[in-house]
């Protein structure tokens, strides 16, 4: 009907991020960046994470490592040998949701749990008098105050863990190995982006950022210590010291804009965002990340529904329930190539209890609305991403001519950007966007920036098992 075609329109229009709006992201993401180098307490936190230089790919030795953040928790033992070989052994737990929001004691004596029965069934065995170096990846906001310790800033991802906030969680883990009798000694610190990062950076030497599109979203990158003017001077040195030094940073880039002043939010999201366990925070992260793309649709779809626009104004308890439309629903619909949207279909009735959904008209109302959740998220990632290009462009990459030949390489992990259909060349069409007309960012274009020409010089690449390698990496660094 018309009013349904109205409709249609109007979510577009609104999910659809226009060039020049994407640019204007991009620059605000980077001064912000600017800002947060500058001051503690900036919206980008920018964390310093005590990582100083860059890795030449000898570094050996086999380290356990154990990486929470998101959905999972994954223990894994890192054995790195010098060229650049890296072996692991490990196992995945799911983490049960009550102790996502119940006692800190809980969630990491669930830690030292996974790790005793870990080396139990590897038959790890730690020598009497010597212990096991652990690289933990603990993947929310944290003031890093040395390699390994830090203070969390508040907990995201749809954690909450009363009383944690201000405390050190690598603490928490020491105690909690401490009292299962474990020589195993928490060792690094670490953001999982910075983790990617490392890992990556440890095959490809050019890599200035590690991005990490799961659960959550966010970024780390290499930073040239002169340009942090929050940085200690006591600990890192004066000006002339500092311009030679560097050190990755954590930018924690899922609190952006929380103060709204450049993103394109939709109703959608300030329902997502209410409804969430840390309203009016990382509201950057919630357009992006994969906890919430699935949750976004559901509002779009519950809405269309209420105003008599979809499924003839019927919906499903699954539909109505927060939560309940996956993610991992979206990338099935957006691969669906058969000519009457069986897949779509099947989600629709299978998954979600819709019943009978008819029409095709119907399933393609569907799919269009989850391509424009996801093409947004792959945009918005594109414009952080930009900005951090920039920011560091000439500064810890492109410095000279041969720098400028050899390009820069990006690190990504997450199951978002790697299950995601189209995900990765949107993201990159993003970036193309952003410095197609740029003169000064002509030289990352293999036909010199006439807009037939594509990114040869930004290489995205997917980094496996980054975030543990790179925790690995982190404890030889220590
Ligand atoms: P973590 O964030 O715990 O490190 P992942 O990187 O594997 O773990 O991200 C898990 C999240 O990624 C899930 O919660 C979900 O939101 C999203 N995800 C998982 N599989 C898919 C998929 N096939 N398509 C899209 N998103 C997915
Ligand atoms: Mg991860």
């Amino acid at each position: 009907t018309q009013k349904q075609k109205v409709a249609i329109a109007g979510l577009v229009q609104e999910f659809t991020i226009l060039p020049v709006t994407l640019k204007a992201i991009k620059n605000c993401f980077k001064s912000e960046m600017a800002k947060g180098l500058a001051k503690q307490g900036e919206t980008l936190a920018m964390v310093q994470t005590h990582i100083f230089g860059r890795l030449n790919g000898s570094e050996t030795g086999t380290y356990l490592t154990l990486d929470i953040g998101g959905t999972y928790l994954r223990v894994v033992l890192v054995e790195l040998s010098q060229g650049s070989n890296v072996s692991t052994r490990q196992k995945k737990y799911a983490i049960d949701p009550l102790l996502k929001v119940g006692e800190p004691k809980l969630i990491f004596d669930f830690m030292a749990t996974c790790i005793d029965s870990f080396l139990l069934a590897n038959e790890v065995i730690i020598p009497k008098r010597s212990q096991l170096e652990l690289g933990f990846t603990f993947s929310f906001p944290v003031l890093q105050t040395s390699i390994n310790s830090g203070t969390l800033i508040e907990w995201t991802k749809g954690y909450s863990c009363q009383g944690m906030v201000g405390k050190d969680p690598a603490e928490f883990l020491q105690q909690a190995l401490l009292s299962r009798n474990l020589n195993v000694n928490v060792s690094a610190l670490m953001n999982d982006t910075v983790g990617t990062l490392l890992s990556h950076a440890y095959l490809h030497p050019r890599t200035v950022v590690g991005l990490g599109l799961g659960t959550g979203s966010n970024a780390a990158y290499i930073e040239r210590v002169d340009r942090i003017g929050k940085r200690d001077i006591t600990m890192l040195g004066d000006d002339a010291e500092a311009s030679t030094q560097e050190m990755a940073i954590n930018i924690e880039f899922g609190a952006f804009d929380n103060e709204r002043t450049v993103l394109p939010m939709t109703m959608f999201d300030n329902k997502v965002d209410r409804k969430s366990l840390n309203p009016s925070k990382q509201l950057f992260e919630k357009m992006i990340a994969g906890m919430y793309l699935g949750e976004i649709t559901r509002n779009v779809l519950v809405d269309l529904i209420d105003n008599r626009l979809l499924f003839r104004g019927q919906s499903s308890h699954k539909l109505d329930t927060p939560w309940e439309f996956l993610t991992e629903y979206m990338s099935v619909i957006e691969e669906d190539s058969t000519s009457d949207l069986e897949v779509v279909r099947r989600i629709l009735e299978d998954n979600l209890g819709l019943g009978q959904v008819e029409s095709l008209e119907t399933h393609l109302v569907v799919k269009l609305i989850v391509e424009l959740v996801g093409k947004r998220s792959a945009r918005l990632a594109a414009a952080a991403l930009g900005g951090i290009l920039e920011h560091t462009m000439g500064y810890t990459w492109a410095r000279n001519e041969a720098e400028r030949q050899g390009g820069v390489d990006i690190g990504v992990d997450g199951s978002l950007y790697g299950f995601y259909p189209g995900y990765e060349s949107d993201l990159v069409r993003g970036l193309e966007e952003l410095f197609v007309l740029e003169p000064e960012m002509s030289f990352l274009f293999a036909k010199d920036g006439d807009s037939g020409g594509f990114l040869e010089k930004i290489r995205l690449g997917r980094s496996l098992d980054g975030s543990s390698v790179g925790a690995a990496l982190g404890v030889a660094l220590a």
